[in-house]
């Protein structure tokens, strides 16, 4: 049976085993009745059979063609079922998700390999979320809950604490899951919020500022930001002083709101066309 077949390093297959960490995954992905879930990566099912009974739809994307043909058979009689067979990469979320009658809940145990390119996809399609309940690596999820000022801190933390609560479950051990991946794992869990957390005049522009801000880890921050794109028609010396934000300092100091607040000036200073 394809359940039986070794795990593929490539695919990131590391199926938990353990029944305790199942059930926190099922508690905290708190599925309420009739709930839309999205299952990313449902491997051998450890999750996914609990999910399909309480969720009122379910969707599966499983890169392992093997596998994905393996829950196409299991659920062959439950209409409420869809199995896709892809890389959750190169699908179109957007058009997978539709917000009525529900928005999703996003429920994976993560291939590591891929996670933050994961997050960054749910991240672009927020609005259709109820919530997420991920397990990731602990070191990507460290990086979610760090506050300003620490080395954790990072593109991701700033980009998904705009829209999301994030809040961290519980640390996994590697002997939970077969095979046992080398580092230690974290559940977290992702509320959206119903308002961004700070105004940022544009979110791409927004984008642009904190990616060029953690560009370059030692250098100072008027540095990085003239790397950007922006700074090609703005002056990254009189976007600061006007943001009033001293340009010594190093991205990962900066607050939420004080990107936010780079961003709105970024938008004031670009030429009109
Ligand atoms: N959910 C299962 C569990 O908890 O035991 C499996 C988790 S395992 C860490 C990751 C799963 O994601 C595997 O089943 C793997 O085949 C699948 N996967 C890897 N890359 C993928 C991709 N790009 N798109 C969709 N699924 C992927």
């Amino acid at each position: 049976m394809t359940a039986a077949r070794r795990p593929l390093k490539s695919l990131g297959q590391n199926f938990l085993v353990d029944g305790n960490i199942i059930d926190k995954i099922i508690q905290a992905a708190d599925i309420r009745t009739e709930q839309a879930v999205l299952e990313i990566g449902p491997g051998r099912g450890a999750l996914t059979k609990h999910l399909a009974e309480r969720a009122g739809r379910l969707i599966l994307i499983e890169f392992d063609h093997a596998l994905a043909a393996w829950h196409r058979a299991q659920f062959l009689e439950n209409s409420s079922v869809t199995v896709i067979d892809a890389d959750v990469l190169k699908v179109d979320l957007e058009s997978l998700l539709p917000i009525v009658p529900q928005k999703w809940n996003v429920v994976a145990n993560l291939p590591y390999n891929i996670s933050t390119e994961v997050l960054f996809r749910l991240y672009g399609v927020h609005s259709r979320l109820a919530r997420m309940t991920l397990m990731l690596q602990k070191e990507v999820g460290d990086r979610l809950v760090a506050p300003p000022d620490c080395s954790a801190y990072g593109v991701t933390t700033v980009l998904l604490s705009l829209w999301f609560d994030i809040s961290r479950v519980i640390v996994v051990h590697p002997g939970c899951f077969h095979p046992s991946p080398k580092v230690d794992s974290v559940i977290l869990n992702f509320i959206p919020r119903p308002e961004a957390r700070a105004e940022v005049g544009d979110e791409e522009v927004f984008r642009a500022v904190v990616k060029s801000a953690f560009s370059m880890r030692r250098k100072t921050l008027h540095n990085c930001l003239k790397s950007a794109e922006f700074a090609k028609t703005i002056d990254c010396g009189e976007l600061l002083e006007a943001c009033a934000i001293d340009g010594r300092r190093r991205g990962e100091t900066l607050s939420l709101e004080e990107y936010a607040l780079l961003s709105r000036h970024v938008i004031e200073l670009l030429p009109k066309n």
